[in-house]
């Protein structure tokens, strides 16, 4: 804004800040000098922007002039005495004024980028609804209900209502758009408030304009004059850059929000100010309201809802074919090995590879390219039976997952799609089949083998990978169980069994467990090595099996997808080694095992001065005494009484006890009489492979005396 305009602007409003002061009827004239400058100043710098002219500012300018006629008219109206009937001409102006300032303010927000689209329309009804709460309550509703209330009067009432509801719904709709400290806007709103007040003022004075009224009202069109003068209004008329391009979110749930709020407050006011609450006309009102805040809230979940589906087909799919992208290939091919896993069905995986792509990019040219990806897309998906899952594995090389078939099934089925290329390109593939128990990720690994084999020998077939013998890790492939019996100590019966896992080539099952897990595929082995103890068909019924598992592999997705469902009869044996789990975090997934049925044990207890609070955080069904604790128990006294606390506080905590590697019958002796439920050692049974069929009792000598005091394990 100029320099000179600014220093105009700021002399009306102390002139309009001192009218109250002003002796006589000079206030009269001196407002009406005020209203003229104001509307001369903004016709002359509006009328050169023809531009925003054309944009609703010219019908905003024509209204403003319109109101500031209507004042002056009334102002007259009150100087020549022309009584108080309602409505007078200048009524009729004012109303007139405000219904053409509101479509002023409409046109210019349908052409503002942002707010062309409809958005935000609720919101703005919203609020222009809660305004007309007070505007009922405390301008209209009392005026319509005086006596001698004409027709007309209460037909021009009628329209000032509309118009409140209008023009703060087209106002407010700029206010749900980030303008940034847009000081046109500003202006506009501090005007538009104090036009309020003045008309509040004026009714609280039961409709006799006081100077100070006068006054408020003067400052407010000075402060519209600016909004209408100031260089940012070009911003508000067309937006400054993408942040203004839209609607605010919180924005639209303070309009929602102070809209609703305004009926309730409305009536409280007047109650307050002991003023008649027009409770059924607000009340209305407020359902009113309230439902269109329903609507609303409704529209606004289900648009989250679609657009949270969109995003996550956006983040599964391909954008240039629309099959399953990569991420989401991953994920279906766990899915689909996890069901091969569980049915014990074969799976095979295959990739399959556009020939000499590159060269058809290089002369075709690369929209040419993307157009070929997308009909040989086309034509694959055409041909997918049920189960089967092709995905965009790369630039133009796809996966594909054929559940059911077997490698030479798999081949055919393959080739069959590999030739539905479009012609006259072609492509070649490679097939490989599953191992169970083996990283899905492997098996794409041998299937790119066979794939550029095909490509090496002259392209366009489809090749099965050689069965592979080294990418698999050896223990994956060798892993085997042992069976060492648990005993129950009061009848030496076997009640279960620990399933221990043996490597053919080490002696260190915990080294080879560890360096598994180093090497990624830890969870993997030991989900195997848990099914294996589990789903053992010889199992004898009722006999529980115990089964080490480490925090390590509960933390894997990986292990809990290839988990069978029922894991019923399973004792799952917690190490004292700690990987970082918090302990909340693990009573949770040990929480997951029990869902499955399972029971939890800790191992090694007695080691660890922490294992007090091991047992009372964890609270496991079983605690395994560690076979430190245990050997030479007889002959040491001390050892033995470190040995009958520790079973003391268990069963105080309700947690079963076995004790681990008794070898002699001394041993068991102490064991005996500290009234442990369970044992297990050389001397009561040495680990063995498979299962002994059926319940056996273990011959070993030693009398049999009192029952273990917690017999169910
Ligand atoms: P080969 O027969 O050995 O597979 O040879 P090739 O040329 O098909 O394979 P190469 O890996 O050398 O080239 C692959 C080409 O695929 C290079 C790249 O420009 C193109 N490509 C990858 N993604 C897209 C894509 O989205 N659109 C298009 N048009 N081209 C792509
Ligand atoms: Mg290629
Ligand atoms: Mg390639």
């Amino acid at each position: 804004m100029p320099g000179d305009l600014r220093w105009k602007l700021a002399g009306l409003a102390a002139a309009a800040a001192l009218l109250p002061v002003v002796p006589g009827r000079v206030d009269d004239v001196a407002h009406v000098l005020v209203e003229i400058v104001c509307v001369a100043l903004a016709w002359r710098r509006l009328v050169p922007r023809r531009d925003l002219l054309r944009r609703g500012w010219g019908v905003a300018l024509v209204a403003v002039t319109m109101l500031c006629v209507a004042d002056a008219a009334a102002v007259a109206e009150r100087s020549m005495l022309l009584g108080t009937s309602f409505p007078r001409p200048s009524d009729l102006v004012a109303l007139a004024a405000c219904l053409v300032l509101s479509a002023g303010v409409f046109v210019v927000g349908r052409q503002r980028a942002g707010l062309e689209s409809g958005n935000g329309v609720i919101e703005s009804v919203v609020l222009g609804l809660g305004s007309l709460a007070p505007a009922l309550s405390f301008l209209i509703l009392p005026r319509l209900t005086e006596p001698g209330r004409t027709a007309a009067g209460s037909v021009v009432l009628g329209g000032f209502a509309v118009a409140v509801v209008l023009l703060v719904s087209v106002v407010a709709r700029f206010a749900l758009i980030d303008h940034r400290g847009c000081v046109s806007l500003r202006l506009f709103a501090g005007g538009l408030l104090l036009w309020c007040a003045a008309e509040f003022a004026e009714s609280a004075a039961s409709g006799t304009v006081s100077t100070i009224g006068a006054s408020v009202w003067l400052i407010g069109l000075v402060l519209v004059t600016a909004g209408l003068c100031h260089s940012s209004l070009r911003e508000l008329t067309y937006g400054a850059g993408l942040q203004s391009l839209h609607v605010v979110p919180s924005r639209q749930v303070w309009l929602l929000g102070l809209g609703s709020l305004m009926p309730v407050v409305s009536l409280g006011l007047a109650w307050a100010l002991g003023r008649p609450t027009w409770l059924p006309e607000i009340a209305v009102l407020g359902v009113l309201v309230s439902g269109l805040v329903w609507f609303r809230f409704t529209q606004l979940m289900t648009h989250i809802a679609e657009q949270s589906d969109l995003l996550s087909d956006l983040a599964r799919s391909d954008e240039l074919t629309g099959l399953p992208n990569r991420r989401s290939w991953n994920h279906e091919v766990s899915r689909a090995v996890v069901l091969a896993q569980t049915s014990g069905t074969p799976l095979c995986v295959a990739l399959l590879d556009l020939d000499h792509f590159k060269t058809f990019n290089d002369t075709q040219g690369h929209p040419a390219g993307d157009r070929l990806l997308r009909e040989v897309s086309a034509s694959w998906s055409a041909l997918l039976r049920d189960g089967e899952v092709l995905a965009r594995y790369g630039g133009e090389e796809f996966a594909m997952a054929l559940p059911g078939l077997g490698l030479d099934e798999a081949l055919e089925r393959v080739d069959e799609i590999r030739r539905a290329v479009v012609l006259p390109q072609t492509a070649s593939a490679g097939v490989a089949a599953w191992v169970p128990g083996t990283d899905p990720a492997v098996t794409l690994k041998d299937a790119d083998g066979a794939l550029y084999l095909a490509k090496r020998s002259g392209r366009n077939m489809t090749l099965p990978a050689e069965p592979s013998t080294d990418s698999t890790p050896g223990p994956l492939r060798d892993l085997s169980t042992v069976m060492q019996p648990i005993v129950r100590v009061s009848d030496l019966e076997i009640v279960a069994f620990e399933s221990l896992s043996r490597f053919p080539h080490t002696a260190s099952v915990e080294a080879t467990f560890l360096d598994a897990h180093d090497k990624g595929y830890g969870d993997l082995l030991e989900a195997i090595a848990l099914r294996r103890a589990v789903e053992e068909p010889a199992r004898p019924r009722g006999v529980h099996v115990f089964v080490n598992v480490s925090e390590r592999a509960m933390r894997s997705d990986r292990f809990w997808d290839a988990l069978p469902e029922d894991l019923t009869g399973a004792v799952i044996e917690l190490s004292e080694v700690r990987d970082g789990l918090a302990t909340t975090e693990l009573r949770e997934y040990l929480d997951r095992f029990r869902a499955k049925g399972a029971r939890i044990g800790l191992d090694d207890v007695g080691t660890l001065s922490a294992d007090f609070a091991r047992i009372v955080a964890l609270r496991p069904d079983i605690a395994k005494i560690d076979r430190s604790l245990v050997t030479r128990c007889d002959l040491d006294r001390a050892q033995a009484e470190v040995l009958r606390m520790l079973v003391g506080f268990a069963h105080s905590h309700d947690v079963a006890v076995c004790v681990e590697g008794v070898e002699t019958a001394g041993e068991l002796e102490v064991i005996r009489s500290l009234d442990v439920g369970y044992a297990q050692g050389y001397l009561l049974g040495r680990p063995g492979p498979g299962w002994p069929g059926g319940r056996d009792r273990v011959e070993r000598r030693g009398e049999v005396s009192s029952a273990g005091r917690h017999a169910a394990v």
